[in-house]
């Protein structure tokens, strides 16, 4: 699929394969959702409408932790007893790492053998590169895709490590977060604000010799929350203890889990997803933003000059960006002149006016326009429309 177009019978065969369950329509469909290419793109958004309507009501869970915390142990081990219990459970990841390197670590399917070849699972690898937030918009989609093959469970798997947590606590119900037995990574979990975000913590590997170990730390890590929560927070995380590798309290985890999303309530859950809808589709702007910009042969040909402008001091590095959610009107095109902005974003086109005042004043302008689609423009030249 990577090399040729998609047509609309291939979209239409795709959506009937993933209804149909079909493992390797959900592989295509998410290898296509993954695409950049602009023809993908296009038949990514249409092979999504349909399947939106489709899709059920899965629970979204995000899994976090330091590499060797037992995770992809842990999802094997938790997989293997929700598909007994006749669950279906789609596994993605989002692993930094890839995003980097072009290499996966979390991707490695060896690691959850048992899992893989269940019948009523389906794990994912991650995408393979990309930015961030363009993994994270692979990622979201990839999962409708496994929500409209009946997947009532998704597991993200990420990396204890920088931005990924966030991204992906902004696409899930609900944050686990595997921890071990060793003060240094409690600190450091408190430090880096993952546990602010995390709704359930598992003092992972309480097994054998570590077994006390491991309550002991769990104790002393719920004393710890009970100070960061002390506001009065209607959710408490709970720091429980398991074993991924026995199977051992796999399952209280679960429960507290599901016990989380109950806690939202139908309303709640509702609200925190549209909450996630909205910030995801600013994360879309800003990264889409940022490619093209990175991209576009004008800012190309001035980058080393503002570049140098900042360094030196010659140019404030503090001009702003003004934010519009609606349509740019000359009306706002002229206040934005006036307060000396760089320039305006929005999510929708810009009225002709506006962006001949915009060109007149040298404003970076740039619009979301239709789904994905962006324009950007520049002084007097348009710098991308792709
Ligand atoms: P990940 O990098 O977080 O995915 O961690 P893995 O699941 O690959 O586990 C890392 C290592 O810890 C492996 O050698 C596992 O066998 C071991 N391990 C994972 N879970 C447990 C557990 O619950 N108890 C013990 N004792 N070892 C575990």
């Amino acid at each position: 699929m990577s090399k040729a177009s998609v047509s609309r019978t291939d979209v239409a065969a795709l959506v009937a394969g993933v209804r149909d369950r079909k493992r390797y329509a959900v592989s295509q469909a998410i290898t296509l959702v993954e695409s950049s290419r602009p023809d993908h793109r296009a038949a990514a958004r249409e092979l999504l409408l349909e399947l939106s309507e489709s899709a059920c009501d899965a629970v979204r869970v995000g899994i976090s932790g330091v590499p060797g915390s037992g995770k992809s142990t842990f999802i094997e081990s938790l997989g293997t007893q929700l598909t007994a219990a006749g669950h279906r459970v789609g596994v993605l990841a989002v692993d930094p790492s890839s995003t980097r390197t072009g290499g996966s670590v979390l991707g490695d399917k060896t690691r959850m053998s048992r899992l893989s070849a269940d019948p009523n699972a389906y794990i994912r690898p991650s995408p393979a590169a990309g930015t961030l937030g363009g993994v994270a918009r692979a990622t979201t989609q990839a999962m409708l895709v496994l929500e409209a093959a009946g997947y009532d469970v998704v597991l993200v798997e990420t990396v204890g490590v920088g931005q990924s947590e966030v991204t992906v606590a902004g696409m899930v119900d609900t944050f686990l977060f595997l921890t071990l037995a060793r003060t240094g990574d409690q600190l450091q979990g408190i430090k880096k604000g993952i546990l602010e975000i995390a709704d359930v913590i598992a003092v992972n590997k309480a097994d054998g010799d570590r077994e006390i170990e491991a309550r002991s730390a769990a104790k002393e890590l719920a004393g710890a929350l009970r100070l960061v929560y002390a506001g009065g927070e209607s959710w408490v995380p709970p720091v429980l203890t398991c074993s991924g590798l026995e199977g051992r309290d796999v399952d209280h985890v679960w429960k507290r889990v599901t016990d989380h999303r109950e806690h939202l309530g139908t309303d709640g859950l509702a609200a925190k997803r549209a909450e996630q809808q909205l910030e995801f589709t600013w994360a879309l702007v800003r990264d889409e933003l940022d490619q093209r910009l990175r991209h576009s042969p004008g800012v190309r040909r001035i980058r080393a000059d503002v570049r140098d402008a900042v360094l030196s001091g010659e140019l404030p590095a503090t001009d702003r960006l003004l934010v519009v959610s609606g349509r740019v009107s000359f009306e706002i095109v002229q206040k934005a002149v006036a307060a000396g902005v760089a320039g305006i974003v929005a999510v929708s086109a810009p009225s002709s006016l506006a962006v001949d005042l915009a060109r007149e004043h040298g404003l970076l302008l740039a619009a979301l326009v239709r789904d994905e689609r962006m324009n950007v423009y520049a002084g007097d030249e348009l710098l991308g429309d792709a």
